[in-house]
């Protein structure tokens, strides 16, 4: 019984899964590799002399990736190759020129992470040694992190041409920039929920990963919505197409604009079915339960 308890909670874990499931449980245990003090001569500045005359630029990295397969094989091809990001770097820090070191570190982590795939998250240190303040300053410098953030959105439609919303839903998601759409599950049918006297809805779910936040992510779906011919009428009334954020990594945001988890997915068997077909092992960060056991609970 012991035994066969530690199977399940390890299963449960996502560790015996396919990656696609087990991607959020994987991303808390990822391997990093520095690259220090990367030397770049570029333009960037916000006064004319500094995008004249140019200066030097230091650049720190920590890449998050998973190095396990490179170093049991030794094969340089699953892993992120230095080199190459190296050079993409120092490319990238000539070929533009910005006013501001931030504006460098956002999109330079930007490129770097829609260009490495390996690449989950990264840390980004730019350095101006010989920031012209007139103070004898050693250096200046901003750090970010950023990386690859894995999404659950629901889509629900119960008016007018259902089906082609949907469609229109998901190939509007793909189309979005800073997004992947990894899956989407089957569409089903349901009875309306809450407001009972409106038609049948159709239901659906993509797992998606992107480098927006939460509530850039959300505004692009209000876009999605708005384009779609929605008009927010009634609450929970009918709609051309619903588009919902489920889950966004195990994040848990409580704002009068946006709640992740989705505050009633527990209770929804359209959002749950979907989900557990797309995730069975992912849990909810605030129950504690994952999405085959809300289901089977419901
Ligand atoms: P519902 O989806 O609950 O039927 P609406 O689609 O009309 O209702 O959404 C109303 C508001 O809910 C949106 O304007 C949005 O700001 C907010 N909201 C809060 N949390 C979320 C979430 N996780 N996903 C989508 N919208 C959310
Ligand atoms: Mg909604």
């Amino acid at each position: 019984m012991e035994a066969g308890g530690k199977v399940k909670a390890w299963e449960e874990t996502g560790a015996g899964k396919t990656e696609g499931t087990a991607d959020m449980e994987r991303n808390r245990n990822l391997d990093r590799i520095h690259i220090r003090n990367l030397e770049v001569f570029g333009k960037h500045g916000v006064l004319p002399e500094e995008n004249r005359l140019g200066q030097k630029f230091r650049i720190n990295a920590v890449l998050y990736t998973h190095t396990r397969k490179a170093g049991l094989k030794d094969d340089l091809t699953k892993t992120i190759h230095y080199g190459e990001v190296s050079r993409f770097m120092t490319s990238f820090m000539v070929e533009h020129t910005f006013q501001l070191i931030e504006t460098a570190a956002e999109q330079m982590a930007r490129a770097l992470l829609l260009t490495f795939p390996a690449m989950e998250k990264i840390r980004l240190e730019i350095e101006k040694p010989w920031a012209p303040i007139g103070l004898p300053l050693e250096a200046v410098s901003v750090e970010i992190q950023r990386g690859w953030h894995h999404v659950f959105v629901a889509l629900g439609s119960n008016l007018g041409n259902r089906e082609e919303y949907l469609e229109q839903g998901i190939e509007s998601l793909r189309n979005l920039e800073d997004c992947v759409v990894e899956q989407v599950s089957e569409i089903l049918a349901t009875r309306p929920y809450g407001m009972t006297e409106q038609p049948d809805f159709l239901n659906g779910m993509v797992k998606l990963r992107t480098l927006l936040t939460p509530w850039e992510l959300l505004e692009q779906l209000h876009r999605i919505e708005q384009a779609a011919g929605r008009e927010r009428l009634v609450h929970w009334g009918p709609r051309t197409l619903d588009l919902d954020i489920i889950f966004y990594d195990d994040c848990v945001i409580d704002t009068p604009e946006l709640t992740i988890p989705h505050p009633d997915m527990q209770n929804r068997e359209f959002v749950l079915k979907p989900l557990t077909e797309l995730a069975p092992w992912i849990r909810h960060p605030l129950l504690g339960k994952t999405a085959a056991r809300l289901l089977e609970e419901l």
